[in-house]
């Protein structure tokens, strides 16, 4: 199945397994191996074919929040985006200023290390802006409170919270 250049409409995109560097994640070392590629032997336009998505950039994330050191720029903006989070809603859920989550991504300022693990652990848990409900904790008051009280009962399958 060949088809014309959509660029340059000059001639028939070639087909192979490649290895590819995947500048596209803003990551500058994401290798895939054996991946399709189109090529336009005209004009030099490219097409890469990317199966499963979602999951090549769950492969990236869980990669890149086991490196053991502080999380680079675009590392940080990687696992902001793959959240499905703005650069906003990162700002808010980890407390600080739009421009400091700016200023971490653009490497004019390390992330925080409290940041750093915050953003890593989102990633490990799978969370998502739909799934957590990190909008109540940004609503925590500052005011001291005594330590909340617990109420809990064993079950016949283990424990469960009752009301006071
Ligand atoms: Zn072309």
């Amino acid at each position: 199945m060949s088809k014309k250049c959509r660029t340059c409409g000059k001639a028939e995109m070639t087909s192979r397994a490649e290895t590819y560097l995947y500048t596209e994640s803003g990551l500058p070392n994401i290798v895939l191996v054996s991946v399709e590629v189109r090529r336009c032997p005209s004009c030099g336009h490219h097409e890469l074919v990317l199966p499963r998505v979602a999951e090549l950039h769950r492969t990236i994330a869980h990669a890149v929040i086991r490196k053991r050191a502080r999380l680079s720029g675009p590392e940080v903006r990687f696992l902001r985006k793959y959240l499905g989070w703005s650069g906003a809603d990162f700002a808010r859920h980890v407390g600080v200023d739009p421009s400091t989550v700016s200023n971490w991504e653009n490497d004019k300022d390390p992330i925080g290390p409290a940041s750093d693990r915050l953003l890593r652990l989102m990633v490990a848990h799978g969370a998502t802006v739909d799934d957590y409900s990190l909008e109540e904790l940004t609503k925590i008051e500052n005011e001291r409170q005594p330590p909340i009280e617990v109420r809990v009962s064993p079950k016949a399958r283990g424990w469960e919270q009752v009301a006071a």
